[in-house]
């Protein structure tokens, strides 16, 4: 008989990961498929990034515009087939870069950025799917819209026919995160979204249990940041 944390003590990290999300998802009577494994790669240079590139992960995460305007233009032209998000707030000024640079954006989270998001995917021609981050714990310092202002918010980008295919969440840090993961998706059914962006290195499981469509893992991955 062989331990399962044996088994997943000797997998690459990657591997263990995506072990650990369909057993989660076979548990949940989910198909594994509708979880998408965004690898962030904020902080990690190329180098780390490319064995999971080998392993056949396709999907990354970076938190700043810059960084990946740096990071991934010679890995993406390398493997097109990379899907790249941003999953860090985004200044108004930068949602053209944003909108050129990445296939999904997870922080829309005001009007001011809705207009240049609008504008950004006008010029381009090129329309990105979006989640609205939505502040779900109402902490004052955090990104995010307030659960109060997501009607409103959601409303506006309908009428600007913006993409929005979910809501994104990070709850508060050092407390239980399912109520904020239950609430986030219980949102995303009242406004009829489909995409939930729940779920990092520590809480993945939970995420996926309550119904996360989009996982967000970092150090779980790549190791801790420097
Ligand atoms: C860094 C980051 C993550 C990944 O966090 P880990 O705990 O390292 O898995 C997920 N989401 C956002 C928005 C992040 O900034």
């Amino acid at each position: 008989m062989t331990d399962p944390e044996a088994a997943l003590a000797a997998m690459t990290p990657l591997a263990a990961i995506r072990e650990r999300i369909a057993r989660t998802a076979a548990i949940a009577r989910r198909k594994a498929g509708d979880v998408t494994l965004i690898a962030i790669s904020k902080t990690h240079p190329a180098e780390a990034i490319l064995p999971l590139i080998a392993e056949g992960q396709r999907v990354f995460g970076e938190n700043r515009v810059q960084e990946a305007e740096a990071k991934w233009p010679a890995l993406q032209e390398a493997h097109p087939d990379i899907a790249l998000h941003l999953v860090g707030q985004l200044q108004s000024n930068k949602a053209e870069e944003a909108v050129r640079r990445f296939d999904c954006i997870h922080s829309l989270d005001r009007p001011s950025l809705l207009t240049a998001l609008a504008r950004a995917m006008d010029k381009s021609g090129r329309r990105v799917p979006l989640f609205v981050q939505v502040n779900i714990g109402d902490e004052p310092q955090k990104g995010g819209c307030a659960v109060a202002d997501l009607p409103a918010l959601l409303g506006e980008a309908r009428m600007a026919e913006l993409p929005v295919i979910g809501l994104m969440c990070v709850p508060p840090a050092g407390i239980e995160a399912a109520p904020f993961f239950a609430l986030l998706a219980k949102l995303a059914d009242d406004h009829g979204l489909p995409a939930r962006s729940m779920g990092m290195s520590d809480d993945f499981e939970t995420a996926v249990m309550l119904g996360a469509t989009h996982i967000r893992v970092g150090s779980a991955l790549f190791g801790a940041r420097g």
